[in-house]
């Protein structure tokens, strides 16, 4: 982790506010009253020390960005006070004999603003290059900074009583996590239990940073360690440890998460028996692969695997970098397994597999009876049995093929006859 430290004057600082994202993944929400931010414009002006501020640097396709990953009440204060969403306090003292008293930035005397727009404020900024495996880093460093008043939201959930409590702390203790590249400091297991819970009770990708998870412990206060979503929590675990049953560094906390929603659908949907090496030889080799990509020029990678950089590098816990990264995931993973079949009853063709069949067949009409290959938006093709399911064709990436609406009616038709 590099870190540079700069002074910059607060009128830089408002004409970045665009730049900068005050409420990454490991803040807490805004909280400061009025009065600390009174304190904060007043300590300003009379050109005191104010703390300094710690943010991250993210590259993304339109530029630098920053996140804050200390000195976000600070940095709000700043901008509000510069917008005149308040005043100074009514009882401060003149600043270099100009009354300041309940005025707002507007109304301070030319020579005020200008202390304050000249304030450097020192900021130090941790240059990554979005590597994942430091986000730990920067959180641990967050929570130092923060000393006594850490949010340690983990710490505070396992603190909630209730049976959502009661499970995740079980679930947390399973062997898989010793195997993932994290270690169990902060309660890193709890959180990603907790995580993985979310994700199974809302039944695919879901939003599941903190306050998720409080509501979801909050919500769950009798949740039955028995029910069905429980078991199959502990389902998913068993396989994932069947899968990697030894330490996989490649296992990074974002791709636990999108892992567990690939097995969670695959144990449900699928004929899965004995398929856990399968997933473990794909997902070394995908990571393997991406990794690779990694080191070549911009131009050279695969613009697929750029995006799905940007998509573990931000706001991993969101529920549309979950669903963008699981996407990618299926339709890599049924294209390296095209042969993993349905249940018996699914007949028809799951996401994953037509994102895997609509990839490999470009998305071109592949029964050319009434058309020359023609080809087909997203929205406007069907998957279509290679062997007819009627006669015995499974529901495989390998059995289906891309098929335009009218080739696939007049096959249809045929078979009908
Ligand atoms: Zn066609």
């Amino acid at each position: 982790m590099k870190m540079s430290k700069k002074p910059l004057p607060i009128s830089t600082i408002c004409s970045w506010e665009k730049r900068i994202d005050p409420t990454p993944d490991y803040q807490r929400p805004p909280a400061w009253t009025r009065k600390q931010k009174q304190l904060l414009i007043d300590s300003i002006l009379r050109e005191y020390d104010i703390p300094k501020m710690y943010w991250r640097s993210v590259k993304r396709d339109d530029g630098v960005r920053y996140e804050v990953i200390d000195g976000q009440q600070r940095l709000r204060t700043i901008w509000e006070f510069k917008n005149g969403d308040f005043g100074l306090m009514r009882d401060a003292d003149p600043v270099n004999d100009f009354p300041v008293a309940g005025l707002k930035y507007e109304d301070l005397d030319l020579d005020v603003s200008t202390i304050f727009d000249a304030y450097p404020v020192d900021v130090v900024i941790v240059d990554e290059a979005v590597q994942n495996d430091e986000e730990d880093e920067v959180r641990d460093m967050f929570l130092r900074l923060q000393n006594g008043t850490t949010l340690k939201a983990q710490e505070k959930r396992n603190a909630m009583p209730g049976q959502m409590r009661d499970f995740v702390k079980q679930i947390s203790q399973h062997p898989f996590f010793e195997n993932c590249k994290f270690s169990n400091s902060r309660y890193t297991f709890d959180h990603i239990a907790a995580q993985i819970t979310c994700l199974e009770l809302a039944g695919g990708p879901a939003s599941v940073r903190d306050s998720d998870l409080n509501r979801m412990y909050d919500q769950n206060r009798k949740f039955e360690t028995n029910s069905p979503q429980a078991k199959k929590v502990k389902r998913v675990l068993d396989y994932l440890l069947k899968a990697f049953p030894e330490k996989t560094p490649e296992l990074e906390r974002y791709n636990v998460i999108t892992l567990y929603c690939l097995v969670s659908t695959l144990i449900e949907k699928y004929v899965h028996y004995d398929t856990e090496p399968l997933l473990a030889k794909w997902f070394i080799e995908f990571e393997t692969n991406r990794r690779k990509q990694d080191e070549l020029p911009e131009d050279d990678r695969d613009p697929k695997l750029i995006e799905y950089r940007r998509l573990t590098s931000y706001s991993t816990d969101g529920e549309e970098s979950i669903r963008g990264r699981l996407e990618h995931l299926e339709k890599d993973f049924f294209l390296a397994c095209p042969d993993i079949p349905t249940v018996d009853g699914i007949r028809v063709f799951t996401h994953g597999q037509r994102l895997a069949i609509f990839r490999r067949d470009d998305g071109r009409c592949q029964l050319r009876v009434k058309c020359d290959g023609a080809k087909l938006g997203w929205d406007d093709w069907h998957a279509d049995h290679i062997l007819p399911h009627s006669k015995g064709g499974k529901t495989t990436v390998s059995n289906g093929q891309v098929a335009c609406i009218v080739c696939n009616t007049a096959k249809g038709n045929a078979e009908a006859q």
